[in-house]
Parts: structure tokens; sequence; C-alpha cells
């Protein structure tokens, strides 16, 4: 099989599914292409991802490509200069961009709906959501558009959509890769992660896009182990803790099935399991909010239509310029989210919100830190229910934001953490996540239990 037999495959099917399924931006066909034609005429081919075709999400600064953040407000930015170094190590290994992904804007949200472009749907049952933010990701991945895509989760952006998908999505820990270009939204929660369809080409990507970058600041100086090599299927002896808030009366009782069904394979594999408790889990979506908004109202303060974004042209002055461009440029969800992140930071406010949010973070990361000095993994459902209808993001945002309840813990514990496909719904045919954490650092880990269940 050529580079090039893999680009037009990938071509034919979004051409295929996507008007249907729009998890695509961006398709540069033309490019990847030319790409494949050039890679299929090279004698050196012992590359990690030679001729791969993937794709990656909106927020991934990728040079000479929309990178749009799913916003109004950047649909001129088009031109780049340089690429994150997720994408430069991707083409280092030799894979080829086949473009960007749908989002929620600025990966606010957990439906895609949030796009200012358009909605995605999910491929199993396209009255439904695909998830969010990373929904395109999600969505490109489980319809066979691509073969990987990137994603970034801030709280639970790559896990929640590989839920709703079907498909394996893995956080990792924080800073275990580089967010340098990618376009930061909480940046002590924020990490890029790759979708797949199996946990094996999972570890690959990771093994690519992992690793200390000299230009942000936060990736760890570790070693990357290779972490297909680690895929040996062996779970003898291995200590799984349940929490118990993960299966509480919110999670649907299909998922839950679905999770102790995946827990009996566990045993049967030679592993044993414990209900374990996280306490401080129920106040991590409220300190999640007002901590990843705190951050958000800070990165997005460049985008005022000078140095970033598209610049209004009704102002008459300078204040009316960033005050104009930042109204008519962004969605309501961000809008939202800045208000929020501006409250919780400002004087009289700051001990009474954000510290405090602050120290809920610190008590949820000790919870995990508790669990993980006595068991190798955690495990739950990655969402309590299966995907959303299309639209009823105009519920109660106080409901919506519960459904981030197993998925923001992690991100404040900043441990890593995969959704591997366990179940569908009866009655809609849509599937849902198991959710495996594990301990900083031993993504390892987590791929070789995730491994020895599909
Ligand atoms: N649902 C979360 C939010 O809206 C997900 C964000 C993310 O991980 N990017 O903030």
């Amino acid at each position: 099989i050529t580079a090039k037999d893999l680009v037009d495959a990938s071509i034919d099917r979004i051409k295929e599914v996507d008007d249907k399924v729009k998890a695509f931006i961006t398709v540069d066909e033309e490019n990847a292409q030319k790409q494949a034609e050039n890679l299929d005429k090279e004698t050196e081919t012992d590359y990690k991802l030679f001729g791969i075709p993937g794709a990656v999400k909106d927020n991934i600064v990728t040079k000479g490509m929309l990178t749009s953040c799913a916003s109004q407000f950047m649909k001129n930015f088009i031109d780049p200069l340089y690429d994150a170094t997720v994408v430069k190590k991707l083409k280092d290994e030799k894979s080829i961009n086949m473009g960007k992904l749908n989002m929620d804007e600025f990966a606010m949200g957990s439906t895609t709906e949030h796009s200012s472009f358009h909605t995605t749907h999910n491929p199993w049952n396209t009255g439904y959501v695909p998830g969010g933010s990373s929904g395109g990701s999600a969505a490109a991945v489980a319809a066979g558009e691509v073969l990987y895509a990137l994603g970034t989760d801030t709280g639970g952006s790559i896990r929640q959509p590989a839920s709703f998908c079907g498909v394996v999505g893995m956080k990792p820990t924080y800073g275990r890769v580089s967010r340098f270009g990618a376009v930061g939204f909480g940046s002590s929660l924020d990490q890029v992660g790759p979708i797949t369809r199996t946990v094996e080409d999972n570890a690959r990507v990771l093994e690519v896009i992992a690793g200390q970058d000299k230009m942000d600041m936060t990736s760890a100086p570790l070693e990357v182990p290779s972490f297909t090599e680690g895929l040996t299927g062996d779970v003898k002896d291995l200590k799984i803790a349940v929490p118990k808030e993960y299966l509480s009366e919110a999670v649907d009782p299909e998922v839950k099935e679905a999770v102790m069904n995946a827990l009996k394979v566990y045993e049967s594999l030679g592993a044993t399991w414990e209900e374990v408790s996280l306490p401080h889990s129920k106040y991590a979506a409220a300190a999640y909010y007002v901590i990843s908004s705190g951050e958000a109202s800070a990165n997005l303060a460049r985008f005022d239509g000078v140095r970033y974004g598209v610049r209004s042209e009704k102002a008459k002055d300078m204040i009316d310029m960033f005050k104009l461009s930042r109204g008519e440029g962004f969605g309501d969800e961000v809008k939202k989210r800045m208000f929020l992140g501006a409250f919780v930071l400002s004087a009289g406010n700051y001990e009474v919100y954000y510290k405090k949010a602050q120290q809920i973070r610190a008590l949820v990361k000790q919870d995990f830190d508790n669990v993980l000095e006595k068991y190798d993994v955690i495990m739950g459902p990655t969402t309590p229910t299966p995907a959303f209808q299309l639209g009823e993001k105009d519920f109660d945002p106080m409901v919506v934001y519960a459904r981030d309840l197993t998925t923001v813990p992690i991100n404040l514990a900043g441990v890593p953490a995969i959704s591997v496909p366990c179940g569908f719904s009866k009655k809609e045919g849509l599937p849902f996540g198991l959710q495996i954490i594990g301990k900083h650092f031993d993504e390892q880990t987590i791929y070789r239990v995730a491994h020895a269940f599909e």
C-alpha cells in the first residue's frame, strides 16, 4: 500500500460522509496528495507514521493553514508562521495532515454545537452530538475519515467525545506533551492528546507527539517510553480502584452495567478491584469552571483585533475598536466564560472564588494521590451518560456543567486518563466509554490495561 493509496482513501471517505458528519473545518486535499506523491518517491520509509493520514483540532496551529478555533473572530488566521510542536513532530515522522477539525469555539463546551461555523454530528446516530470540545476529532476518526486525530483536553474534551463516538481518546499527564502552538484555554489544565480507533494506534501517536520541548516550560524533562512495546496484554495482579462517586445515581444504568462488565473481564484476567472514595469529587466541577474561566479570561485577552482577530469596521476610536471587535467576534459561550473569569479574578472576589477553587484543586489532587499510592489504576465511566440529542445545549447550563463530574477532576489533578469503548445503549445505539486513570507519567500502564480489554 502506498502513501497515495492511504491519502486517496481518506479523501474518498471524507467526500462520502463529511457532508453528514461535518467533522472538518478545512480539508487540504491538494497538499495532502502532493505530500503523499513525494513520500512514495522516498527510499527511506522507516518512520513511525509514514504516509498515515491524520488531522488536528482547529485550535492547534498549522503553518499556512487556517487555525480558527472555530471562532468567527479567528477566521482570518490563515497564515500562522509556525507549526505547533505536536504538528512538527507528526511531520517529522512523515504523517500527512488532511486538515483541521471542528470544535466548540475556543474549546469551551461539551457538544461541538458552540462552533461558530457548523455543528458536527455523531456518526453513530446523526441526531446526536459527537461530544466536545474535540467533537470533530472524535467524529472524524469514528467515521473512518482519518486514522488518527489530535484533540485538546482541559476538562474532558478528548475523553468525552471519544466516549460518545466509540473511539479511544487519551489525555496525557500534564507536562507529557508540549502545548506550544496549542491555543491556550486553561493553561494549567490543557493537554494535547490522540484520538484513534485502537489502543495501539493511540500509543503510537502519543509516542510521536510526547516529550520535553524547549518552547514549553511546563513540558516535563522525562524520557518518553515506548508505549507500543508495553502492550503485553498482561494485567495479572493489577490493583484497580473504583470510586463510588463515579457510580452514583447520576450515572445511567446501562453505563454502570457496562463498567461492571468491564471489571468482570479484568477479574477474569487476574486483576482485582475494590471500591474507594474520592471525597472531593463533588466540588471539582465548580472549582474547574472557576479556574478554567479565570485562566481563559487572561489567555483570551490577546484577541483584541490588533494582535489577533478580525477588527471591527464600525469602530471610531481605539477603545471602541477593542470593544466592538471582541463583541462581534466572540460567541456567547466564550463571552460567558470571560465574564465569569474576570469576575472571579477581580479584587474582592479573588479570595472568595479563585483562591477557594485553588484550595479545592489541591484537595482533589490529594484524593487521587492517596488512592494511586495503593492501586495501579482507577476505573469508572468516562461520562455518566451516552451522547445528548442535538439542540439540548439550551438546557440549564448547570446541568450541562454537572455532566463533567467524571472528567474534570482528572485535569485538576494533572494525572493521565484514557477512554476506551465499553458498550452501546440499546435504544439509540450510542457508544460509551470506560475511563482508566493512572499515576502521573504512567501512561504506559494505562495503555497496557486498556489494550488488555480491547
Ligand atoms: N466541558 C468542558 C468545558 O466546557 C470541556 C472543555 C475542554 O476540555 N476543552 O469547559
